[in-house]
């Protein structure tokens, strides 16, 4: 039964709340079997989307996806600092403190292919004066083999169809392969949904780790959106199946962007007892993410969720995420 839980998933920033949760944590919503068949745990999902103060508000549904070891948790893991600090301007918190929240440590855990959403939703007040529901989801894939590139294109293609932001984090640099699963795991998504005028999906956010080239490409989001202009560019010479790959992605998406984020130090990349303070990650990664996380989530840039252009609630988000994955469980 999930009444008992209801009314404890919710942070609400106009509240005078001031420590989260201790129990919230990821959720596993859906997860890709062995067999490869796909589960969705939708009572789980309802206690999270249904909870009473949530569930007819506008969602914001901000997705991280990619493949393993890539340092997305890592990355959630300061959003959710952002997220329970308001936004406040020491929103990274002391450099002593060690890191929590989606489990991140390069550890012996078996990884699992899904989605996972966090526990508590946020409310959060939009310039507007309007209260919306702020949801975090992690989503991963393997990406290694055909059978599981099958896999990963659906929790993508998932993760894609019921997000407002998607948040694709590769490494190093956009490699021609990174567009093309891109494309593959969109035509996924598209086929499933129903044809209309407007484009299928809404933000997408190309997050590059580890870039190298700040000489040629600055880090942050200028830096990146013409380096991504360049990567994205159709022109006459280039091989059809190049330009095809860009044209689908322009198609697909209304906003494109792109944010380059520098290596976060050898302490972060390789020491197995690290464990998240600040004061041992490079100056210049943690500058560009006290710019990377506020661009992302303030108020005033999170877009709420649209289907077909209309704004989708919380509860309108479960019964499209119920549709969709019937679907693809065929
Ligand atoms: P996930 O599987 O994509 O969620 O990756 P994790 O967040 O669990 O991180 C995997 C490993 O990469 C951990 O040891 C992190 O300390 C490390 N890591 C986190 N962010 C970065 C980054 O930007 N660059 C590099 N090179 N390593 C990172
Ligand atoms: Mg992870």
């Amino acid at each position: 039964s999930w009444g008992s839980l209801s009314d404890k998933n919710v942070y609400d920033w106009s509240s005078e709340e001031e420590e989260p949760d201790k129990q919230a944590r990821p959720i596993q919503v859906l997860l890709v079997k062995d067999d490869h068949t796909f589960e969705l745990d939708e009572a789980a999902l309802s206690r999270i989307l249904l909870s009473e103060e949530v569930r007819d508000r506008e969602v914001v549904a901000v997705s991280v996806a990619g493949a393993f070891r890539k340092g997305k948790s890592f990355l959630m893991d300061f959003m959710l600092r952002y997220m329970y600090n308001h936004a406040s301007e020491k929103w990274l918190g002391d450099s002593d403190e060690p890191l929590t929240g989606f489990s991140w440590r390069g550890g012996s855990e078996r990884e699992t292919t899904g989605i996972q959403i966090w526990s508590e939703v946020f409310l959060v007040d939009k310039p507007d004066g309007r209260k919306v529901a702020v949801l975090l989801m992690d989503t991963q894939g393997t990406f290694d083999s055909q059978s599981t590139l099958r896999d990963s294109a659906t929790v993508f293609a998932l993760s894609t169809m019921i997000s407002s932001m998607q948040v694709y984090n590769i490494s190093q640099n956009v490699q021609e392969d990174d567009l093309q699963h891109l494309q593959l795991f969109t035509e996924y998504g598209r086929l499933a949904m129903e044809e209309t005028f407007l484009k299928p999906f809404q933000s997408m956010i190309f997050l590059v780790r580890d870039w190298s080239f700040p000489y040629e490409f600055p880090y942050g989001q200028e830096g990146g959106m013409k380096f991504l202009e360049k990567r994205l560019k159709i022109s006459e010479n280039q091989h059809e199946e190049l330009q095809n790959v860009r044209k689908h992605i322009h198609s697909c998406f209304t906003n494109i962007s792109c944010f380059l984020m520098p290596h976060p130090g050898l302490k972060v990349a390789t020491n197995p007892h690290f464990d998240g303070r600040i004061k041992e990650i490079d100056g210049d990664f943690l500058n560009n993410l006290r710019v990377l996380v506020p661009w992302l989530l303030s108020p005033h840039n999170i877009d709420v969720k649209e289907i077909n252009g209309s704004k989708i609630t919380c509860r309108g988000l479960l019964e499209y995420f119920k549709a969709y994955i019937k679907i693809y469980q065929g």
